[in-house]
C-alpha cells in the first residue's frame, strides 16, 4: 500500500502536498529587515555559504545534514555504545546497511567526501577516465587529485531546463560504448552513476538505463559504482515514473538497483538524515584493497570518523528511507514550487526533480554576463529580499583551467534545497511568492565580481562584490512595494 502524500485527493481538487508527520521540536526562526539581511551579504562577501544562521529565514543551502530527524533516530542516540573498536552501534547500523542496500562488507566514513577520497586513491589511476552521468563537485576534485578524468555522458538533452522527460539523470549509452571504444577498457576505471544527478537539478536515472549500463560494463570488465547520497529520491521516481515499477516497494527498488553496482557509497549527510556516510560491497577483494586506507583515513573499522551517536541514527534512518511517507514529502513539496514558479513563467527546471527547485539564473537574468556570475548573482538577491538563502550551482562552483581562465558552466542554476520534512507549506508558499516578485522585477539585479578567489573549491570560500550599486536599488524597490513588510 503507497503513503504519500501524493496518494491524498482534496475535495477542492487542487494538489497540494500534505505533510505526513507532526512536528514535536521546533526551532524559532529570525526574519531581518531587509537593510540587516543587504549589510549581512556584503560582509559575506555575496557568498551565501559565508552567512550566518541568525541572519537566515529559510535555510535552503543544502539537504546536507539539515533533513529533520524522526523521533525514533533522536531516541535511538541515548542507547549508543561508546568503544573505540567493536561498538555495538556499528554492528547495528552494518545490518541496516546490509538489510537496505544488499551488500555484506561496509566501511563506514566521516562523510561522503572521504568515501571519493578512499574510492579514488585505490581505484583511479594517473591517465585513467571516469565516465558518469554529471560529477558532483568534490567527486570531480577527489578523482582527479588521482589524475583521472572525469567524462561525462548525458544525453544531449539532459541539460534542457524545459523538459518533460522522466529521466534526465540517465547515461547516453551509445556515449559509454564509444568511450570504451576510445580509450580501451583498461584506461577506464570505473563508471560512476549518480542517484538524483545532483548538480543538474536532482534528475533520476531509470532503473532501464542502469540495466543497460551495467550490461556494458560487464562486456567490458569494468566496474560500475554507485554514487547513493540521493538514492531513495530516485527510487521514489523510479515508482512514479516508470511503469514496470508502479507497484514495486522502495526496499525492492533500493535492493535492485544497488545490485546493479559492484560498489556503493554515499553520504549520511542526505541519504539517512543524520551526518556520515559509508562505502559498500560484495566484493571481499574490493573491500580489502580499501580497508587500509579507512583506518588511516577516517578512523577504526567500527566507527570511520563517526561519533557513535550518528551511527545509531543513521541505522534508523536507513531503514527510513525505504518508507514512502519519508522519501515522498521533499520530492512532492519540490513539485509543488517547481509547478507554481512554472506556471507564472519563472524559468525553472522541469520535471521537477530532487533535493530542491533550481532556477535556471541565464533565463532569469538574460542581462548579466556569464562572466559575471548570474547564478551567484540570483541568490544575493533572493536573500536580501526574502532571508531565504540558496546556493549557487554554476560558474562560481566550477574550476579555473590551466591557464586561469574560468571554465563557464554548461547551466547556472540556483537552487533551492527542500530539506526533508523541515519546512511547511506556508514557507514554500513564502519561497513561490518571493521569486515571483524577484522575477518581475529581475532588471533591478546585476553581477558580481571576486575581492578574494581562493584556488581549491573557491565556492565555499570564496568572496565577491556587487558590480555597480544594485542592492540598494533592488532594497528601494521592495520598500516602495511591501512597506514596512519584512
Ligand atoms: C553531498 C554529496 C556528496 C558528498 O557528500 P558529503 O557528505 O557532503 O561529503 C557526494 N555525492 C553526492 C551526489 C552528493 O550529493
Amino acid at each position: 500500500m503507497t503513503n504519500q502524500s501524493s496518494a491524498v485527493k482534496f475535495y477542492s481538487g487542487e494538489q497540494i502536498p500534505l505533510e505526513l508527520h507532526k512536528v514535536r521540536i521546533v526551532q524559532k526562526l529570525f526574519l531581518r529587515p531587509i537593510e540587516e539581511r543587504k549589510v549581512a551579504v556584503e560582509e559575506a562577501g555575496f557568498n551565501t555559504f559565508l552567512l550566518n544562521t541568525k541572519d537566515i529565514f529559510l535555510d535552503m543551502l543544502t539537504d546536507s545534514g539539515t533533513n529533520a530527524m524522526s523521533d525514533n533516530q533522536v531516541s535511538s542516540m541515548l542507547q549508543a555504545d561508546d568503544a573505540y573498536a567493536g561498538s555495538q552501534s556499528f554492528y547495528r547500523m552494518e545490518e541496516a546497511a546490509r538489510e537496505v542496500f544488499g551488500k555484506h562488507y561496509v566501511l563506514p566514513v566521516h562523510q561522503g567526501r572521504a568515501a571519493e577520497n578512499i574510492v579514488s586513491q585505490v581505484f583511479i589511476k594517473k591517465g585513467e577516465v571516469i565516465p558518469m552521468n554529471y560529477h558532483f563537485t568534490t567527486t570531480k576534485e577527489h578523482m582527479e587529485l588521482n589524475g583521472g578524468k572525469v567524462l561525462e555522458i548525458y544525453k544531449d538533452d539532459a541539460l534542457d531546463i524545459k523538459s518533460t522527460k522522466p529521466f534526465k539523470g540517465n547515461i547516453d549509452i551509445d556515449k559509454l560504448k564509444a568511450v570504451f571504444e576510445k580509450y580501451g577498457k583498461d584506461k577506464v576505471a570505473f563508471v560512476r552513476m549518480e542517484a538524483s544527478t545532483n548538480l543538474i537539478g536532482g534528475q533520476p536515472f531509470s532503473m532501464q538505463n542502469m540495466r543497460d549500463v551495467k550490461a556494458i560494463c560487464d562486456q567490458n570488465d569494468t566496474m560500475m559504482v554507485l554514487d547513493a547520497s540521493l538514492i531513495g529520491e530516485n527510487a521514489y521516481f523510479i515508482k512514479q515514473r516508470e511503469e514496470e515499477f508502479k507497484n514495486a516497494e522502495i526496499k525492492d527498488i533500493l535492493l535492485e538497483m544497488c545490485g546493479y553496482a559492484d560498489l556503493v557509497y554515499f553520504s549520511s549527510r542526505k541519504v539517512s538524515s543524520t551526518r556520515g556516510g559509508g562505502i559498500l560491497t560484495n566484493s571481499k577483494d574490493l573491500y580489502l584493497k580499501m580497508r587500509d586506507l579507512l583506518v588511516l583515513y577516517e578512523g577504526f573499522l567500527t566507527y570511520g570518523g563517526m561519533s557513535v551517536r550518528e551511527i545509531e541514527a543513521m541505522a534508523v534512518g536507513l531503514k527510513e528511507t525505504c518508507d514512502d511517507t519519508v522519501i515522498s514529502q521533499s520530492p512532492s513539496f519540490i513539485k509543488y514550487a517547481v509547478d507554481n514558479l512554472d506556471k507564472a513563467g519563472v524559468p525553472v527546471i522541469t520535471p521537477a526533480g530532487a533535493l530542491g527547485c533550481h532556477i535556471d539564473a541565464m533565463g532569469f537574468l538574460p542581462h548579466v554576463p556569464q562572466q559575471e556570475y548570474p547564478a551567484g548573482a540570483l541568490a544575493s538577491a533572493l536573500y536580501i529580499i526574502s532571508g531565504i538563502r540558496g546556493m549557487e550551482r554554476g560558474t562560481i562552483s566550477s574550476v579555473r583551467d590551466e591557464n586561469g581562465d574560468d571554465v563557464l558552466a554548461d547551466v547556472e542554476l540556483l537552487r533551492l534545497a527542500f530539506p526533508r520534512r523541515v519546512f511547511t507549506l506556508s514557507q514554500t508558499m513564502f519561497v513561490v511568492d518571493r521569486v515571483k516578485w524577484l522575477f518581475d522585477n529581475r532588471e533591478l539585479v546585476g553581477g558580481l565580481q571576486w575581492i578574494e578567489e581562493p584556488p581549491l573549491l573557491r565556492f565555499f570560500m570564496g568572496r565577491l562584490e556587487a558590480i555597480g550599486d544594485w542592492p540598494e536599488k533592488l532594497m528601494a524597490k521592495f520598500k516602495e512595494d511591501f512597506g514596512d513588510s519584512l
